[in-house]
């Protein structure tokens, strides 16, 4: 899929243009909910701990999903098992339309919308996916799900509703859009926004108050999560399953130390808004925050791993279009997200000087690890404004394994043997940091001392 982040995913090549090129007056594109089966068993080959949600069964489940278009009319349309409360809303910028339900457990592989929809070609050509370019579902906070709608053009909320099962269907979602102009929609989608429906989510998934921890705390995150489905491969391999795998293995690595108190931004697949992720951090006092990723590119040769830090300017191009496209997160789970500014005083400035510092030797010590037990990017470390790196006291990296869209990387980052010599290399990388900060790790085993791998005092100023 390139470079395109799936949280606003285009067409793929894909069968079903076919379908398109007949341009019928009404346009009928199932998913069956049977193929579902064929992701969970594929997930299960490969050692995968989740493809389809993990969290709490819901007694609601979605079957099957379809998307009817008509003259200005767009229908998009769930089977349910049973009837629910739907409530939908619209964005803008980017145009979306956000319905909100209770959980609903999806059982429907999560990549087909996007290659059901498509962008009209304009010009005289039809618009086969109506207003809909494409469509994301999944858990947005505990007890509470979303499909999210991207949109080709304005659209109005018809209705948003469920209808009862009738003789011939099953309990349906019926979301139906029309055409409508800018100006009536960007006034509705204030309107939304007044009354606080974009932000409106449960308390996260963050850990509740813990005794404080004597030894180091890191923070793990593996990025996206719930309706945020981050990148994914030309197979349908996602990205926020094959983060929150690694992690997962990387905290029972951390763990069996017993050096380290270890805590996770998620340890399912859930939702968490990016300012969530690094309060987590600071709540738990954490010497070390690791966000880790996968991302995809367009040139299929580019590969390997890059370590991330915060800075104002980026580092290079591409680095300010990936921290451009992390950044979206919030905006891809349809919620409302305003940059705070940065108080700059000198003690916070010092702070984050010193922050900025361990985080520079966090990703020397691990590039240099990294490098002799896996691919390392040509270019691998970088920096960008990544918001969830922007914690003012907590040395924070985030860690793109390597590319969805490299067929190596790939088949890397879907096998348990690479997954296990990695987080090992990772977990090598966390010793030596923090051998090299002193901080005291009670329990250090003699074997377990890791040579010191950058003098401290040769640690960079921070860009
Ligand atoms: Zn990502």
């Amino acid at each position: 899929m390139g470079e395109d982040a799936a949280w606003r995913a285009k067409a793929t090549g894909s069968p079903m243009r076919l379908a398109f090129a007949l341009a019928l007056p009404i346009l009928v594109l199932a998913v069956d909910g049977e193929a579902a089966g064929l992701v969970g068993a594929r997930a299960a080959s490969r050692g995968v701990v989740s493809t389809i949600p993990i969290s709490a069964p819901s007694s609601v489940a979605a079957t099957a999903v379809r998307l009817e278009v008509a003259g200005q009319t767009t229908k998009l349309i769930f089977d349910l098992t049973e009837i629910v409360e739907a409530h939908a809303f619209p964005l803008a910028n980017p145009d979306r339309i956000v319905v909100d339900l209770p959980e609903i457990a999806f059982r429907i592989p999560p990549l087909l919308p996007q290659a059901t929809a498509r962008r009209g070609r304009g010009g005289n050509a039809p618009n086969a996916s109506g207003l809909a370019a494409s469509y994301r579902f999944g858990q947005f906070a505990p007890g509470h799900s979303r499909v999210i709608i991207d949109l080709n053009a304005p659209a109005r909320i018809v209705r948003a509703e469920t209808q009862p099962a009738s003789e011939s269907q099953p309990p349906r979602l019926v979301v139906e859009l029309t055409a409508t102009d800018r100006q009536s929609f960007e006034t509705a989608a204030a309107a939304a926004n007044v009354f606080g429906l974009s932000a409106k989510k449960a308390p996260p998934a963050a850990p509740a108050i813990q005794a404080p921890s004597t030894k180091p705390v890191i923070v793990l995150d593996p990025g996206h999560g719930g309706v945020d489905l981050g990148a994914s491969s030309a197979h349908g391999d996602i990205e926020k399953d094959i983060v929150l795998d690694f992690a997962i293995a990387l905290a029972a690595k951390l763990e069996s130390r017993g050096r380290y108190k270890v805590v996770l931004t998620r340890r399912s697949d859930v939702f968490i808004p990016l300012t969530d992720r690094v309060q987590v951090a600071r709540d738990a006092n954490a010497a070390l925050f690791v966000s880790i990723h996968a991302d995809t590119l367009y040139e299929g040769h580019v590969q390997g791993a890059t370590v991330y830090t915060v800075s104002e300017r980026a580092s290079d191009a591409e680095a300010a279009r990936l921290a451009d496209k992390e950044n979206q997160s919030d905006a891809a789970a349809g919620m409302v997200t305003e940059d705070v500014s940065e108080v700059n005083d000198i003690l916070q400035d010092l702070t984050r000087r010193e922050t900025r510092a361990y985080s520079h030797m966090f990703s020397r010590t691990l590039v240099s690890l990294w490098k002799n037990a896996a691919r390392l990017n040509k270019n691998p470390q970088r920096s960008a404004g990544f918001r969830v790196l922007k914690a003012l006291d907590v040395p924070s990296v985030l860690f793109e394994l390597g590319y969805l869209s490299n067929a190596k990387d790939l088949a890397n980052l879907t096998s348990p043997e690479w997954r296990e010599k990695a987080t090992g290399t990772l977990a090598g990388a966390v010793d030596s940091f923090f051998a090299q900060r002193n901080i005291d790790t009670a329990t250090v085993s003699p074997d377990a001392v890791v040579k010191v791998a950058v003098p401290v005092d040769q640690v960079a100023a921070p860009h």
